[in-house]
């Protein structure tokens, strides 16, 4: 009823108990996928209103299929497939927390696109197009209460990032083709099922040898986070800053080019008086390029940082803050 509320269109109101809601029980994720597909056929081949309680479906994320449970999917009368999220954040007075509808959002997109591969299955068997919505229903706990709320969320823009995203991924197959022949992660558990039989050290050498992208939320979504933070740290790579960081840094990779970076203006000044900054200029800008937006933006909060040190006087120099080299000055950062 609610999805009626905020979505239903021109349709006719689903009558109590005449919404139909089919068995979607198979064995395994790939019976239930299927089972899915042809619950989702035969739903919009009916043309009445179906809902499709936590169904299975598959998206090919870097050349390999990845099960997904979205908490719903309706089917309207006209044929039209709408993806339900069901949160425990509340909405009050109709708005919710951005931030939580923004993850939200992210993840009905995924759901959307998976969906629009069945979509596509159902037009070369049936010939009947099936449009899967860009928008979703969000549905949370109504002002703390125990009562549902729910409001149409548009995820365009989630949509378009999400594709785009996904077709960038490297394939599984090309990132193992990198990998030495026979690397494993494979505990290799003893008969009695428990006890592993490799040690931590292979194991962590099998791990080391696969590139990491590491980003400060992985923290929450990873088992891997502590040791490729350590990782990322231990090379100064500036993804340990967060993305943010990262995409404003520009080509700076490390947190040493970036602290070069921002020293290069003294280091020029040194130079023209004949001192040794010649080659840390050359360590910041390898290309030259040190005109880049991002090499000025830390050169001039470095003068702003300087000067307000100066001005706080000799006090204000000690301790890390006053730190000016770069091995002391990464600590402040993180
Ligand atoms: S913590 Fe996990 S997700 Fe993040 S880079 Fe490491 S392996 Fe990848």
């Amino acid at each position: 009823m609610l999805l009626y509320e905020r979505m239903g269109g021109g349709a006719e109101a689903p009558e109590p108990g005449r919404v139909a809601v089919p068995d979607l029980s198979a064995a395994g994720p790939e019976g239930r996928a299927a089972r899915t597909a042809l619950a989702l056929r035969e739903a919009t081949a009916t043309g009445g209103w179906t809902l499709l309680d936590h169904p299975l479906i598959t998206l090919d994320v870097a050349g390999s299929p990845a099960y997904l449970e979205p908490d719903a999917v309706v089917v309207h009368p006209d044929g039209g497939w709408t993806v339900v999220e069901i949160k425990s954040f509340p909405m009050i007075d109709g708005s919710a927390d951005p931030a939580k509808v923004g993850a939200a959002a992210r993840q009905a997109a995924v759901y959307v696109l998976a969906l629009q591969r069945v979509a596509a299955q159902v037009l070369a068997s049936t010939g009947r197009p099936v449009t899967v919505r860009d928008q979703v229903l969000l549905v949370c706990p109504k002002d703390f209460a125990n009562l549902p709320t729910a409001e149409a969320v548009d995820i365009r823009k989630q949509l378009a990032t999400t594709r785009r995203q996904l077709q960038r991924l490297t394939k599984v197959e090309e990132i193992a083709g990198q990998l030495p022949p026979g690397t494993t992660f494979d505990l290799r558990l003893a008969d009695d099922g428990k006890t592993v039989t490799r040690s931590a050290a292979e194991l962590a050498e099998a791990v080391g040898s696969v590139d990491a992208a590491y980003a400060p939320e992985c923290l929450s979504a990873c088992e891997l986070a502590f040791h490729c933070r350590e990782q990322a740290r231990a090379a100064g790579a500036v993804e340990s800053l967060g993305r943010g960081v990262r995409g404003e840094l520009g080509g700076l990779r490390t947190v040493g080019e970036v602290l070069a970076a921002a020293r290069t203006e003294d280091v020029a000044d040194e130079a023209t008086d004949g001192s040794e900054g010649a080659g840390a200029t050359a360590a910041c800008s390898p290309d030259g390029d040190t005109d880049a937006p991002a090499a000025e933006a830390l050169r001039r909060a470095a003068a702003l940082r300087a000067e307000a040190l100066a001005g706080a006087g000799p006090g204000g120099r000690s301790g890390t803050a006053g730190r000016a080299d770069g091995a002391e000055g990464v600590p402040a950062c993180r």
